[in-house]
């Protein structure tokens, strides 16, 4: 029993370590293509890098309350419950949603605006990953460097399990809650 959950532990860690390098890598690999194709003005680059940021702040924002808290309660649930299962974190997820991303973006900008907006995006997306994990695996940390965004999603934990009264969806800003008034302080 005891080693069936060490070993539960271990592979949480492990699909976890991989998530946030994998999600961390993305923004480094994205900067590689811009800066091997990149024929537009670093300004305008960096433009569109900050676009995609604040792009991924309310996708971020969206997601987390329609699709997680709407339709696919049932993992986020657990997520709630049990924040480092698998389920909650799958280390392909970033790498599936970057793909994806980086598809649509090429189709709508063209490749490499879309690039950027990608990378402004996926440095959101590392971001929130590190963050969130910062959160529930060290409190007092996070408490110290963040306090006001720890306080944000602990909020967000507790108020969730109380049926009507869900809020403070965005991690990574507090922003979007403000802007669609489920913001709670
Ligand atoms: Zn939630
Ligand atoms: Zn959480």
């Amino acid at each position: 029993m005891l080693n069936a959950a060490m070993e539960q532990k271990a592979t949480d860690g492990l699909n976890l370590r991989l998530s946030i390098a994998s999600n961390t890598a993305v923004p480094f690999l994205l900067f590689g293509l811009i800066l091997g194709k990149a024929s537009t003005d670093i300004w305008t680059s960096t433009l569109w890098v900050l676009a995609g940021l604040a792009i991924y702040t309310l996708a971020e924002y969206v997601f987390h309350r329609v699709v997680l808290h709407e339709f696919a309660t049932e993992g986020h649930r657990l997520h709630h419950v049990e924040p480092f299962a698998p389920h909650a974190m799958p280390f392909s997820a970033g790498l599936s949603v970057h793909t994806a991303m980086l598809v649509i973006l090429a189709i709508s900008f063209g490749f490499e605006l879309g690039l950027c907006i990608a990378l402004g995006s996926s440095i959101g997306y590392a971001l929130y990953c590190q963050l969130h994990e910062l959160i529930h695996r060290d409190p007092s940390l996070a408490r110290r460097l963040v306090p006001r965004l720890y306080r944000h999603h602990m909020l967000h934990h507790r108020a969730d399990q109380t049926e009507g009264e869900e809020n403070n969806f965005g991690v990574l800003t507090t922003m979007w809650d403000r802007v669609f008034g489920t913001y709670r302080a």
